[in-house]
């Protein structure tokens, strides 16, 4: 998978990219990012990217005419220019505040395309007629103002590479955690495995279904008086599945009660979740 970034700040993502999984990644070839210097298509004395805002107001916008010689460059037609859609491979994005919001699911649509163009504003943003020349989608990846698009497509590239097959060590692991695939999926693999093995060796990570993933424990089993979780030192599968269904139930009721209308959840956890608002320990 190839991720291209217009940015007027390329060398901002030397260092983003350059730790764990994802330059790993990127060592191994199993995905490209390519930064591109928006001042390279500005063709003035100063290397402009910016200009007023027509009707007033502050700051300054990035103009058009870099930004949609720096896709072309990239071989992104304009919507009057293509005579079919565009390639269904590939998607390009404008970061911006107003954008769709990035969820793990729209991480999932971009991980099945072959390539993404991430554009990133600056100042008070982008010319709009940039937006409905060349962009597939908006993309905002929380309700707050970042300074520049960048850290928004740095946590883009990020979230979507490691759901590319290879990227991560353990090739299911990225279904099992916070906002994973529907529930419905990861018990049929389970039951699948549980058939094949006989003994139903957990997951580090279970079916998140919508849900946040359970809190992790590691050595030493005490720490600053804190023991953890006896369940988890007893080797019986079957209750650890349990409690960390019901730690996620706990979580996600704590921190985000909304998750919980559209997660799959089951008969027992609904009971889980009645006993744990009886008991006022949300
Ligand atoms: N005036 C704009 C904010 C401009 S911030 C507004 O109120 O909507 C400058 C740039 O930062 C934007 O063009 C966008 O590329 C980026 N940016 C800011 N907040 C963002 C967010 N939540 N998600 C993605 N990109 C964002």
């Amino acid at each position: 998978m190839r991720f291209d970034i217009v940015t007027i700040f390329p060398g901002f993502f030397e260092s983003v990219f350059a730790h764990g999984i994802v330059s790993r990644a990127l060592k191994n070839g199993l995905v490209t990012v390519e930064p591109h210097d928006l001042r390279d298509y500005a063709h003035d004395r100063h290397r402009t990217v910016d200009d007023r805002p027509f009707g007033g107001g502050e700051g300054m916008v990035l103009k058009p005419e870099p930004l949609a010689e720096a896709l072309q460059a990239l071989g992104i037609k304009s919507t009057d220019q293509r005579t079919e859609t565009r390639d269904q491979d590939a998607r390009v994005i404008l970061l911006s505040a107003q954008g769709r919001l990035f969820t793990q699911q729209v991480a999932r649509e971009l991980a099945a395309v072959e390539r993404v163009v991430l554009v990133c504003g600056r100042y008070e943003g982008v010319d709009e007629r940039i937006n409905e020349l060349y962009c597939d989608m908006e993309l905002s990846i929380g309700d707050y103002v970042l300074s520049g698009g960048e850290l928004a497509a740095a946590v883009v590239v990020d979230t979507t590479m490691r759901l590319i097959p290879g990227v991560l060590g353990n090739e299911a692991s990225g279904q099992y955690e916070s906002f994973g695939a529907p529930d419905a999926e990861i018990e049929a693999e389970i039951a699948a495995e549980i058939d094949a093995d006989g003994k139903g060796v957990p997951r580090s990570q279970h079916g998140a279904g919508g849900l946040l993933d359970y809190p992790q424990y590691t050595r030493p089993a005490e720490f600053d008086g804190l023991r953890a979780p006896q369940v988890l030192m007893n080797g019986d599968h079957a209750q650890i599945r349990r409690w960390r269904r019901e730690q996620q139930l706990r979580k996600t009721l704590k921190n985000r009660p909304e998750l919980l209308e559209c997660a799959a959840l089951t008969a027992e956890d609904m009971l889980i979740l009645d006993a744990i608002r009886g008991h006022g320990k949300s």
